[in-house]
């Protein structure tokens, strides 16, 4: 039989993680869905759960001058709703899933279960978020492109649970995200993408550009964005087939029920393409 656990306090979560095999649950907005059964009868967990979604303690989004900290149990709404969230990410969340979902569901959810069309992603892969990790004798915080390494594989030992996902304050003159979905509310991307960019006296200084679902994990290549810092946005501009030439071989999306690899891959060199020229 499964064992539940509502856990109430960050330790009371963290003891129950370390006494033995137990999956967690936040908002269960994804949990709900992969545990669902089809034969019409309730959700059955085949695994013990803990329930962390009464955690008050890890409900916060906190600032300094370099970060936002964001605990473990933030709801998307109040990332949403809340003045001092990173633009970007605030932008990703009005498109994620609809009001509903968004009271429940909570960010280190959509981290963790790592799905390569997780929205919330590409923009923490162009903000270079931090993860903490806790269990009940150690912390450690990992960059979220080594935290997240394939499809729902993380860098999570069985003891432990995010807590906290650190954000770093950037000033860019200009970011998007698009979101490529069959409608605008309650849709998994197809794909996506943000693209940010610091332009000062007519230089780059900075770029970045991430596409979700089009690989396993968030593709971002800073290999490819250094070779154009530097340059004017002229040059930047004009380079423009190289830049897609570069990207090219990177993106290797699949086949699934929501889109084609064929569409996934011209649409996402399309979107490289619109936001460089648009810069
Ligand atoms: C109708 C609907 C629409 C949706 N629309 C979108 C959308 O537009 N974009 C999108 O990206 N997603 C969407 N989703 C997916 C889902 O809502 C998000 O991924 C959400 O952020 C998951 O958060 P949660 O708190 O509900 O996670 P849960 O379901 O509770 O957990 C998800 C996974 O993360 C793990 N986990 C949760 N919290 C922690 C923690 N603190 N430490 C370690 N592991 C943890 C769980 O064990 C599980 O593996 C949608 C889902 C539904 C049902």
């Amino acid at each position: 039989m499964v064992e539940s656990h509502i856990a109430k306090t960050l330790e009371d979560a963290l003891k129950t993680l370390n006494s033995g095999k137990f999956r967690i649950v936040a908002g269960g907005t994804d949990m709900l869905i992969q545990n669902r059964s089809h034969t019409g009868m309730p959700i059955g967990y085949k695994d013990n759960v803990v329930y962390i979604n009464l955690i008050n303690e890890l409900d916060y989004i906190k600032e300094d001058e370099d970060n936002v900290y964001i605990g473990a149990t933030t709801r998307l709404e109040t990332i949403l709703k809340s003045e001092n969230a990173p633009k970007i990410l605030k932008n990703i969340i009005h498109e994620m899933a609809g009001p509903g979902i968004r009271h429940t569901a909570t960010l280190a959810g959509n981290i963790a279960n790592a799905s390569p069309a997780g929205d919330s992603l590409v923009g923490l892969y162009v903000l270079d978020a931090s993860i903490k990790c806790q269990s009940v004798d150690n912390t450690r915080i990992v960059k979220i492109k080594d935290f997240i390494q394939g499809v729902r594989k993380i860098d999570l030992k069985s003891n432990e649970m995010i807590t906290e996902v650190m954000i770093p304050k950037y000033d860019f003159s200009r970011f998007v995200f698009k979101k490529v979905a069959p409608r605008l509310s309650d849709a998994i991307s197809k794909l996506s993408f943000v693209g940010a960019i610091r332009i000062e006296d007519n230089e780059v200084k900075d770029l970045r550009m991430a596409l979700g679902a089009v690989y396993m994990t968030v593709l971002r290549k800073e290999d490819i964005e250094s070779k154009y810092i530097g340059q004017s946005i002229g040059e930047l501009k004009n380079n423009i087939e190289l830049i897609i030439e570069d990207y090219n071989s990177f993106i290797k999306p699949i086949d699934d029920q929501r889109s084609n690899k064929e569409y996934r891959k011209q649409v996402a060199l399309n979107l490289i393409k619109d936001f460089i020229m648009k810069s």
